[in-house]
């Protein structure tokens, strides 16, 4: 089975397809949460993802927040901002979708959430929140998203052993027997690792690897829809940086 995995899109439709069109031979996409949120299209987003077919899903905070399921309170200004304007933005329909993603997936035996376990929500930011994750589930691979970081963490169970390596400029994992690992693929719509290109991956459990690559889209574009929707323009901005 060949997976596309994506995660953080952030309503940001031209990161959307410049991705999608890369990862146009994929049998299924995986998709790790918070399809909504900061960008300019997060309707248009959420439509071309949930019509696939082949298309799996987990909640992020951003998309319970959309649809009315998660406390606003946990948000930055700005954040909650944009929010608040993607809940006007989308349909019932649109929200009612997203208030039914469930808060875990799983895929050829490979865990699926947005942050961590056992807290969803939390944030794998290094070796000690990885261990964490782990001690809470079974599985021997975990696919996360939400601090928009592509980067992957490998653990050799019953040792100390922990290594955290950066795929800021994409890179390919293999998936060694024996070996525990975290794999964050990034954000496609709002990186936040110094790279501004939409980050995603393709796993190939065949071939037992992840290559995790970035790929150009119209950064421009994106921006000038913000400023046009009045979302905050700091959230803007940070479209140019990746960070
Ligand atoms: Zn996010």
């Amino acid at each position: 089975m060949v997976y596309g995995l994506i995660s953080d899109v952030h309503g940001n439709l031209e990161a959307l397809h410049s991705v999608l069109a890369a990862l146009s031979r994929v049998e299924r996409l995986l998709c790790l949460g918070d399809i909504v949120g900061y960008g300019p299209n997060p309707g248009e987003c959420l439509d071309a993802l949930r019509e696939r077919p082949d298309f799996t899903c987990v909640a992020g905070n951003h998309d319970l927040a959309a649809a009315g399921r998660y406390d606003l309170d946990l948000f930055n200004p700005a954040a909650r901002a944009a929010i608040l304007w993607t809940q006007e933005a989308l349909s019932a329909g649109q929200r009612s979708y997203l208030a039914s993603l469930p808060m875990t997936a799983q895929a050829s035996g490979a865990l699926l959430v947005h942050g961590s376990l056992p807290e969803p929500m939390e944030y794998i930011t290094g070796c000690r929140e990885a261990r964490r994750c782990f001690e809470a589930t079974d599985a021997a691979l975990c696919l996360v998203g939400h601090t928009h970081v592509a980067e992957h963490y490998r653990l050799r169970p019953g040792t100390r052993f922990c290594e955290q390596v950066s795929l800021w400029s994409g890179g390919l994992i293999s998936l060694q027997e024996g070996l525990r690992q975290i794999v964050n693929v990034g954000a496609v719509g709002q990186p936040r690792d110094g790279n501004p290109q939409a980050s995603f991956g393709v796993w190939d459990t065949e071939a037992g690897a992840i290559e995790v690559r970035r790929v150009a889209y119209d950064v421009e574009a994106v921006q000038a829809k913000m400023r046009q929707a009045g979302l905050p323009r700091a959230l803007a901005e940070r479209l140019a940086w990746g960070r």
